[in-house]
């Protein structure tokens, strides 16, 4: 039985009670009740957060620490209690080593760029390891290239989990920072942070965490865990986007220079001389977001409220109901098995594109990441009823041709060549075009992308094969106008079996799979080496 039909759970959970919290639950998508698992994105909000926002702005709204008038007084009192709720939250020893930051990327930066500029130089190595996310990689190398310094790597086991063997080896006495996440964002795997900062400490080096997946599933205690910064975003734990926390221990705080200048980070100004104003204000500059504070407060009380054990303990439930649920799907293969792990399902399905599941999955009201695979299963496989309500877009010319699509290879002969991007889901084709005079004599296609974009590029470099260059550039204008609903009778005519697409049009996201490798023809004729979707 699913953990969310039984209503209360194993872990005294009333997750009914908990769902109506959360006023976008209660809306149908496609006209199914909303599923929304893509919380490692962002979470829902709950009302009490919606309404402490609302509060704010409709009754105390004024700029902080400025004005000495009521209403200025009563934002700044209730800006800092939320540095309380945080403190607490955190558990961090003083209320000054919490400093509000845009989220976890920010925070990452800040010590990058103030922490990192003061301590890192030529020669020295910061640590990270291969489960981090982009903003715990990029501030990095940012760094490292400006001090002359080198960013290593600690690798993971194929279950997902950090290999200390190797962390350990790879840390000495030129390790000047650590940076490691608490909870793997596409693994889930909870990485064992104080053995992690006992090690790291050993040889002198701090450790920042990057707590953005952890904080809205584990109790966090900084001072247990013994590391030197702690980041985490509230758009991740129920508050809203563009607050976030920066922890850090008052030493090392105190001896970082400011990352950015400007009003509130200052005690006294000349313009010889500025002096800058104590922990935590001093990393603090401008007019902060106090509606997001006082949001991201209301988001902590929340979690509070419900017990973090709980809700941890709530999670495991389900994610082994739907590890569980998963596993009997034919081809499905579960990403990231740590023996330690919160509350992210990640799964590959066979030959199946991400993009294609996701697209299936939406239409049943379920909202999926795709491209990190994470997924909970709502009642068992219910592929085949969900795949004829997507007969439209998924035709079965369609399917075949991404199954044998046709041209699909190298053109050694090709006088004309262009590489296609679509960043959104990381589909790359490479089309190769042999032209003789205006004609396009010989065409073909290599690379990956999912069933729509590779039956797409399968069936163009049929049809524009003989065609001249100007007669191609007419097909895609056709082609364009029927993914995108605009199509007229005529030019749908000259499309012929490309007129399958037509259910394309439904799905607006699907829209650049459809036109990838047409835009990279256009691109090769242009003579661009290389084109992106926007
Ligand atoms: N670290 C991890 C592990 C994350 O999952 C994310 C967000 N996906 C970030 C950092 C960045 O968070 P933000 O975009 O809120 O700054």
């Amino acid at each position: 039985m699913s953990v969310a039909a039984k209503g209360v759970s194993g872990a005294g959970f009333d997750v009914e009670r908990v769902r109506a919290d959360f006023p976008i639950l209660q809306q149908k998508v496609h006209g199914k009740p909303l599923v929304y698992l893509d919380n490692a994105a962002t979470s829902q909000k709950p009302r009490a957060v919606i309404e402490a926002i609302s509060r704010y702005y409709e009754g105390t709204n004024s700029n902080v620490h400025r004005g000495v008038h009521y209403l200025s007084e009563l934002a700044t009192a209730e800006y800092e209690s939320v540095r309380e709720t945080a403190r607490n939250f955190l558990n961090a020893a003083d209320h000054k080593e919490i400093i509000f930051v845009r989220g976890t990327t920010e925070a990452i930066n800040l010590v990058a760029q103030s922490y990192g500029r003061a301590h890192v130089g030529s020669g020295d190595e910061i640590l990270i390891t291969e489960m981090e996310h982009h903003s715990n990689i990029v501030p990095w190398q940012i760094l490292c290239k400006e001090r002359g310094a080198t960013l290593r790597v600690a690798p993971i086991n194929d279950a997902g989990e950090l290999d200390l063997v190797s962390f350990s080896k790879l840390l000495g006495p030129k390790t000047k920072l650590v940076s490691v996440t608490h909870v793997s964002n596409a693994l889930g795997t909870i990485n064992p942070i104080r053995r992690i900062v006992d090690m790291a400490h050993s040889v002198g080096s701090p450790v920042l965490v990057d707590g953005a997946q952890a904080v809205p599933h584990l109790k966090v205690d900084v001072q247990a865990l013994g590391c030197d910064f702690y980041a985490f975003s509230g758009h991740k734990v129920y508050g809203p986007t563009g607050i976030g926390i920066l922890y850090g221990k008052t030493a090392l705080l105190e001896k970082m220079p400011p990352y950015q200048g400007g009003g509130d980070m200052i005690m006294s100004v000349t313009f010889e001389k500025t002096v800058y104003n104590r922990l935590p204000y001093k990393f603090e500059a401008g007019t902060p977001d106090i509606a997001g504070v006082i949001g991201l407060g209301a988001a902590l009380n929340y979690v509070t409220r419900l017990g973090i054990e709980r809700i941890g303990a709530q999670e495991n439930e389900v994610v082994r109901y739907a590890t569980d649920a998963v596993s009997t799907i034919p081809g499905v293969r579960v990403i990231g098995t740590a023996k330690e792990k919160a509350g992210v399902l990640s799964f590959t399905l066979g030959e199946v594109h991400p993009h294609d599941i996701g697209t299936i999955l939406d239409r049943e009201g379920v909202a999926i990441r795709t491209g990190h695979h994470c997924s909970r299963d709502r009642k068992g496989a219910r592929g085949v009823r969900v795949m004829s309500d997507l007969r439209d877009l998924y035709q079965d010319v369609i399917l075949e041709h991404s199954k044998a699509p046709r041209n699909y290879k190298e053109l050694p002969a090709a006088n004309h060549k262009a590489e296609g991007f679509n960043p959104l889901c990381g589909d790359r084709f490479t089309v190769y075009v042999t032209m003789e005079g205006d004609a396009i004599r010989d065409i073909s296609f290599q690379g990956s992308g999912c069933a729509i974009s590779k039956a797409s590029a399968s069936m163009m470099t049929q049809i524009v094969k003989g065609k001249s260059a100007a007669e191609a550039e007419k097909l895609f204008d056709n082609f364009h106008k029927l993914v995108t609903g605009q199509a007229n009778s005529n030019g749908g005519a000259e499309l012929g079996k490309l007129a399958v697409f037509s259910g394309v049009s439904e799905y607006p996201a699907r829209v650049k799979c459809a036109t990838l490798a047409w835009h990279t023809l256009q691109a090769a004729l242009e003579g661009k080496q290389e084109t992106t979707t926007e």
